[in-house]
């Protein structure tokens, strides 16, 4: 019913991915309130995620911009219908030192732990994070 979500939905589809981003436009409001700065897309990670969220997981933004995943851009979850993303609020200092925390933890592991897969997904994920943030804090958006 040309609601302006992507794709063919059908009726039942779009409302519920209509109350979940409700439920997502009211904590962003409701951080935005308690002074938070930034938003962070967490997905959760299985078999059943799609490419769009898996993409966007820990994707840390200021919190009034825009999330990019398969071409279109939306302010929270859901990206479509049984979505089951959620988001994390943060000072963008804090989360800066919680970051910086992790990739050094990460660093100090023995060798062979450093070069298991999916430990170099996390620190590539984590550094690229610290990027897009310090980008906002110090300027050049
Ligand atoms: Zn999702």
């Amino acid at each position: 019913m040309g609601s302006g979500l992507p794709g063919a939905f059908t009726e039942a589809e779009e409302t519920i991915t209509r109350e979940n981003m409700e439920i997502h436009r009211k904590l962003v409001d409701d951080a935005r309130t308690e002074g938070l700065a930034t938003k962070t897309w967490i997905a959760i990670i299985d078999n059943k995620t799609c490419n769009g969220c898996r993409a966007l997981n820990f994707t840390t933004i200021p919190i009034d911009d825009v999330f990019i995943a398969r071409g279109i851009s939306v302010n929270f979850p859901g990206l479509h219908p049984g979505c089951r993303c959620s988001l994390g609020f943060g000072e963008a200092e804090k989360l800066v030192r919680d970051l910086e925390q992790q990739e050094r933890t990460i660093e100090e592991l023995p060798p062979e732990e450093k070069e298991k897969p999916e430990v170099k997904t996390v620190l590539e994920r984590i550094k690229q994070a610290l990027s897009r943030l310090k980008r906002f804090l110090f300027g050049g958006r």
